[in-house]
C-alpha cells in the first residue's frame, strides 16, 4: 500500500545493456552519482523490469538479446515507455557489421532515442525527465481506472 502510493509519484527505470561495450552503461551510472543525483527528480534505476514505467536500452541487440529483450519488454507492466540509448541502441553503431541482429527498435517500440557515443549523464538524465511526465501521467491514469474499478466491486 505505501509502495503504490510512493510509486505514484516517481519513475522507476530499469537499465537493459543488451550488447554494447558497457561505455553508455558507465554513463548512466554516473548520472545516478551524486554529481549528478537523478533522483533529485524522483527517478530510482534497478534491475527489476516487473517494477519499472522506464526501460532505458543500451547496446546493440546482439542475436542471444532478440527474444530476452522483447521477454523483459513483455514483463514491464503497462503503461512504460522504452528509451534507446546511445548510437548502437540506435543504429547498432561500431557493432553493425558484428553478429547482431539490430537496433532496440527493431524488436521493441522506442519512445525516446538517444544519439551519441556514449550520451553525457546530463544528456540521458534531460531524455528520462522529458519523457517522465508522459510516463506519469499515463501511470496516474492507469491507477485511477483500477481504484474506480476497485470502488465499483
Ligand atoms: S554507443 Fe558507444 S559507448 Fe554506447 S555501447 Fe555503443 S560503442 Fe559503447
Amino acid at each position: 500500500m505505501i509502495k503504490d502510493f510512493a510509486r505514484k509519484r516517481s519513475i522507476n527505470v530499469c537499465i537493459v545493456n543488451t550488447g554494447g561495450c558497457n561505455g553508455c552503461d558507465i554513463e548512466v551510472v554516473s548520472a545516478l552519482a551524486p554529481r549528478y543525483d537523478i533522483e533529485q527528480y524522483g527517478i530510482y534505476v534497478h534491475n527489476n523490469p516487473r517494477e519499472a514505467d522506464v526501460l532505458v536500452v543500451t547496446g546493440p541487440v546482439v542475436l542471444p538479446w532478440k527474444k530476452r529483450l522483447k521477454e523483459i519488454f513483455d514483463k514491464t507492466p503497462e503503461p512504460k515507455v522504452v528509451v534507446a540509448v546511445g548510437a548502437c541502441a540506435l543504429s547498432c553503431g561500431i557493432f553493425k557489421e558484428g553478429h547482431v541482429y539490430g537496433p532496440v527498435d527493431k524488436i521493441i517500440p522506442v519512445n525516446a532515442k538517444l544519439p551519441g557515443c556514449p550520451p553525457r549523464p546530463s544528456e540521458i538524465i534531460e531524455a528520462v525527465v522529458s519523457i517522465a511526465p508522459e510516463a506519469l501521467a499515463m501511470k496516474e491514469k492507469m491507477l485511477k481506472e483500477m481504484e474506480s474499478k476497485n470502488k465499483d466491486k
